[in-house]
């Protein structure tokens, strides 16, 4: 079995088993996620260590019948419950998500492509979204108030967004505040902008509303960094330290104008001077899934591919965004391949999901991840069709499980710092 015509979860139960070459981060990954549902955490995978708040979703128990039913049937049944649901029905996947599930959606995007393809479907009465909970979120938020969101795997969070929280990004507020306080420059900028990447709560989307910022994703957040600094003197940027820095950084923005804020530490671990010369605050947030890229592996790429090109997503540490040919957005990523005219040979830092699909579908082209060891996104893999059978099958029978509501007064404000988003436009 090639490991290009095999999904990853394939690779990863042949891996287990024995039946296969290759590496995985935990054999634990070939398990049902709903062995995993009565325990606090991101489940096995790339997030599996990080640290799960008090408080996240957990996901009940999954019916037996779903737990023991064979791929196979998994697939007629859910096949069968969406012809049953016809218009009614629309089902979203992420880049990200397990080739099992994705062969069932009726759009494949990134997390603000797909709330857009939400919208495209007003007649839709549910939509399904086989993603994260700050991606359904998003979609409530977005949607028509009768359309309802539903989370297959509640316990499908994301480590990153969860880094950031309201009640420390409002502490941070208030301490930045007492530095800067509230007047504006001659030029009328205010002392503060915050900037939230889309891979964060609803309420901190509409933090940013109520606090005169903006969200931003990873294909506009230049735009909107330009944005903020034409309103503001500075930024507080959250939860990805990564893209804050990887995007400030490529904008000109000197490394040492651009502290970490440490929630734990008095303001954030810096001085009063050393905030009051920032340019970007950036939030101690990470992505488990990128962080796991390095320049060792993009150098031994290069070894083994003369003329490889390199490229990876911005949520990549600085020193790989920079070792790499380019860096962009999961949207940069696959029109790079897309777009490609010849025969090219591409390493790509980001999900593991994504990258073998690309390469199951650019078979003109050699595609790999750079990460040798195939360790897939843990929130995303908690969706397993198991679940998108159960959630699909109850709405059949006229029941709605697993809904996301995003309450309507963090609506308002989320819903600001989204159209904020849409719209800044770059500079010429
Ligand atoms: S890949 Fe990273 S940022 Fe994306 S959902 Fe998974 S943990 Fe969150």
């Amino acid at each position: 079995m090639s490991t290009l015509d095999a999904s990853v979860d394939t690779t990863i139960r042949a891996i287990t088993n024995g039946e296969a070459p290759g590496v995985t981060c935990t054999p634990e990954l070939a398990k049902g996620p709903w062995q995993f549902d009565s325990t606090p955490g991101y489940g096995p995978g790339s997030s599996m260590f990080d640290v799960i708040p008090t408080g996240s979703p957990r996901q009940g128990a999954l019916p037996r019948e779903y737990q023991d039913a064979s791929n196979d049937d998994l697939h007629a049944r859910i096949r069968a419950a969406k012809k049953s649901l016809g218009e009614r029905l629309v089902i979203l996947g992420h880049f990200y998500q397990r080739d099992e599930v994705v062969q069932h959606a009726d759009f494949l995007g990134d997390s603000f492509q797909l709330a857009n393809a939400a919208m495209s479907k007003p007649e839709a009465e549910f939509i399904v979204f086989c993603g994260v909970h700050f991606m359904a979120e998003t979609a409530d938020i977005l949607a028509r108030d009768e359309q309802r969101v539903i989370l297959p795997n509640l316990a499908a969070g994301c480590s990153m967004a969860d880094m950031a929280d309201s009640d420390s990004v409002q502490a941070a507020w208030e301490e930045l505040t007492s530095v800067y306080g509230s007047e504006p420059d001659a030029d009328g900028r205010v002392p503060i902008i915050p900037v939230t990447y889309m891979n964060s709560s609803a309420a901190l989307k509409a933090f940013c509303g109520a606090n005169g910022g903006i969200v931003c994703t990873s294909s506009n957040a230049k735009t909107v960094l330009e944005w903020a600094f034409e309103r503001g003197q500075r930024v507080l940027f959250f939860p990805d330290q990564h893209l804050g820095r990887n995007t400030a950084k490529a904008m000109g923005v000197p490394l040492d104008r651009m502290p970490m804020w440490n929630p734990h530490k008095p303001f954030g671990g810096s001085t009063k001077q050393g905030l009051l010369d920032a340019q970007v605050i950036l939030w101690h947030g990470f992505c488990s899934v990128h962080k796991r890229f390095t320049v060792g592996q993009i150098e031994q790429a290069r070894i083994d591919h003369p003329g490889v090109r390199v490229v990876v997503h911005p949520e990549c540490p600085m020193e790989v965004v920079d070792a790499a040919d380019e860096a962009g957005s999961t949207d940069y990523i696959r029109r790079a391949v897309i777009g490609a005219t010849e025969p090219t040979t591409f390493a790509i830092g980001t999900e593991v999901n994504m990258v073998n699909r690309l390469a199951a579908e650019h078979p003109q082209h050699t595609i790999f991840c750079l990460d040798p060891v195939i360790c897939p996104c843990s929130t995303m893999y908690r969706i397993h069709p198991g679940y998108l059978a159960w959630v699909l099958e109850e709405l059949v029978a006229g029941r709605v499980v697993n809904e996301i509501v995003v309450d309507a007064a963090v609506q308002t404000d989320a819903l600001l710092a989204l159209q904020r988003m849409l719209a800044a436009k770059p500079r010429d």
